[in-house]
């Protein structure tokens, strides 16, 4: 795979139209992972999903036959209850699942109802978003000098028989302009905050780093703006500079043995 394999030392890979549709693997996925793990070359899996705990999401790929740590998993949610953490900002506000609040809890995060104590409203999916919910977050902004984190900004997220729900991105949007104000942090993909992590946590250079998925929106554009290597899973997308285009995982093996 010419200039895009060379030096690589992991390969970030995201998991929903990916990897895996719903609970179906993509052929080809698990013989990749055990090939590049021959290879010595470490797999991370990253997922924009802020519905679910880690936990949730690494109990559902060791179900489809994937073998991993728990660390090896990278998710919005978690990666924003870290650097959460890693700020000091507690007490917190939380939107979001049961799932994706118990992420800050397990960092040792207080959740508040007392407004003005909040330090930081922490946004991901929650399904049961709602017009009092916003109206507790004005609330919250208002009172006080807070953070305000989101997840992601994802629009929607696919779903079985391709079907799209909404995701994060719209509940975001209606608290930035019922509060005023943009959100201060998007921790997931695009941006480059789970890239950093890894890079940090395995010691590597931006360019032994390559990220494999299907969303030119977050995936390429995380890469890209990482400045490592990224393979789009898509026949349909113009190439990007750093980026080569693949219709199926199976490709990236071939290229590799080539
Ligand atoms: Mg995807």
């Amino acid at each position: 795979m010419n200039k895009w394999g060379k030096g690589i030392k992991a390969a970030a890979f995201d998991l929903d139209g990916t990897l895996y549709f719903g609970n179906k693997v993509v052929e080809g996925a698990l013989e990749l992972v055990a090939f590049l793990k021959e290879r010595s070359i470490h797999v991370q899996y990253f997922t924009n999903n802020s519905g679910k705990s880690r936990q949730q999401i690494y109990d559902k790929l060791t179900a489809l036959g994937f073998e991993l740590k728990i660390d090896d998993l990278s998710t919005s949610a978690y990666a924003t209850a870290k650097f959460v953490k890693e700020r000091g900002w507690d007490p917190i506000y939380g939107v979001g699942s049961s799932a994706f609040l118990s992420e800050f809890s397990s960092f040792g995060l207080k959740l508040t109802n007392e407004h003005k104590l909040v330090k930081a409203v922490v946004i991901g999916l929650d399904v049961e978003f709602s017009y009092a919910k916003l109206a507790e977050v004005l609330a919250v902004v208002k009172k006080n000098k807070c953070k305000i984190v989101a997840c992601n900004v994802d629009a929607n997220y696919p779903v079985e028989n391709g079907n799209l729900m909404p995701g994060s991105g719209p509940i975001v949007s209606a608290i930035e302009n019922a509060c005023e104000k943009k959100v201060d942090y998007i921790i997931g993909k695009p941006n480059t905050y789970m890239l950093e992590d890894l890079a940090q946590e395995h010691k590597l250079k931006k360019h032994e780093i390559l990220v494999v998925g299907d969303s030119y929106a977050s995936d390429v554009r995380m890469a890209h703006h990482f400045g490592c290597p990224s393979i789009l899973i898509s026949g349909t997308h113009k190439k990007h500079k750093k980026t080569l285009v693949v219709r199926r995982l199976k490709d990236i093996q071939r290229m590799l043995h080539a």
